[in-house]
């Protein structure tokens, strides 16, 4: 922790503040740091309570954690590498499927053409969070057998997004990871069960969510019980077409400090299947440990983002088969 103090701190102001800190985090080391003091930090929510009260003290200018002092758990570089329900560690590992799952005979045949092609999980997606309410929202409850049924035929492990804490414990009977999605990062209750389930679990970044706030809900997840945990990049567009990406620099941040899987999604990053393509290869160069990817049997048949699909051949190519 730095604790920055107004130039002009008086010594009763600074007496003050070293007895805030005595009481506040007993015990806590410090030394003399420019501008202010360095305090060494253990315990997370004790930090988390002295730094609104510590930022109120006169001649206290502000107080700042550092990204391991605030996410301790996700900075722990000390991780065991997966071997299950993905094996990271052997190259690149890449989960695919069609956006939703949306009937029986599509789903398996994409998900069989899939395993052929280099695919180490499927996405299997049931429920869609869309931003129009009148929308395709996923097949729902409906899809669950679907799914089982194409982990049954391909013996792959299935991917789902759980958008609701009221999904969490059924998909997680079927599911072998659980992905939450761009838009619930911050859904804090949502983390704190999907951390609960015992699953894996995938956490995209947020649309345009700092490096510090996807870490934190990283930290979410593992504070409620997650094990394994793996990191998605996703970009910030949603609908436009505009500077689509995928903000590599932030991957390799995120891996260097956090040690976690961390994959690219081209699909939603690009929203288009020539600039997925682009991007995923862009990706994996950039050293990303696996793609989350749209591909299906059909693309130009799907309900939603067929456009940025690519198809089973092109999934090939990228998976080098
Ligand atoms: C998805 O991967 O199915 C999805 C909805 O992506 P995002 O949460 O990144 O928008
Ligand atoms: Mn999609």
């Amino acid at each position: 922790m730095i604790i920055s103090l107004q130039k002009n701190i008086s010594a009763a102001d600074s007496g003050n503040l070293l007895l805030a800190l005595s009481r506040l985090l007993p015990g806590c080391r410090r030394r003399g740091a420019p501008a202010g003091l360095a305090v060494a930090i253990n315990n997370p929510e004790k930090a988390a309570d002295a730094v609104p009260l510590l930022e109120n003290l006169p001649g206290v200018a502000g107080v700042a954690l550092s990204d391991a002092e605030l996410c301790p758990l996700a900075c722990a570089k000390a991780k065991k590498p997966f071997s299950r329900p993905l094996d990271f560690g052997r190259g690149p590992v890449f989960i695919a499927g069609p956006c939703a799952v949306e009937d029986e005979v599509s789903y398996l045949a994409s998900a069989s053409a899939l395993k052929a092609a280099g695919a180490h999980a499927l996405r299997a997606a049931l429920f869609k969070p869309r931003s129009s309410p009148y929308a395709f929202q996923g097949i729902g409850w409906a899809g669950l057998k679907i799914i089982a049924k194409a982990k049954k035929i391909t013996g792959l492990p299935l991917v789902t997004e759980a958008t609701d804490t009221r999904q969490v414990e059924r998909l997680s009977a079927v599911c072998d990871l659980l992905q939450i999605g761009a838009r619930n990062m911050r859904n804090y209750e949502l983390l704190k069960e999907a951390g609960r389930s015992g699953r894996a679990v995938l956490l995209k970044r947020g649309m345009h969510a700092t490096l510090r706030e996807w870490l934190l809900s990283a930290e979410y997840l593992l504070k409620h019980g997650a094990k394994k945990l793996i990191l998605c990049e996703r970009g910030d567009t949603v609908f436009s077409t505009d500077s689509p990406g995928l903000d590599f620099g932030l991957m390799r941040d995120a891996k260097r400090l956090t040690g976690l899987p961390v994959l690219a999604d081209p699909s939603h990053a690009s929203r288009n299947r020539e600039i997925a393509v682009k991007l995923a290869l862009g990706a994996l160069r950039a050293g990303a440990d696996g793609l989350l990817i749209e591909a299906s049997v059909s693309p130009a048949a799907a309900r939603m983002d067929g456009r940025q699909t690519v198809t089973v051949d092109t999934f090939r190519s990228i998976a080098g088969k």
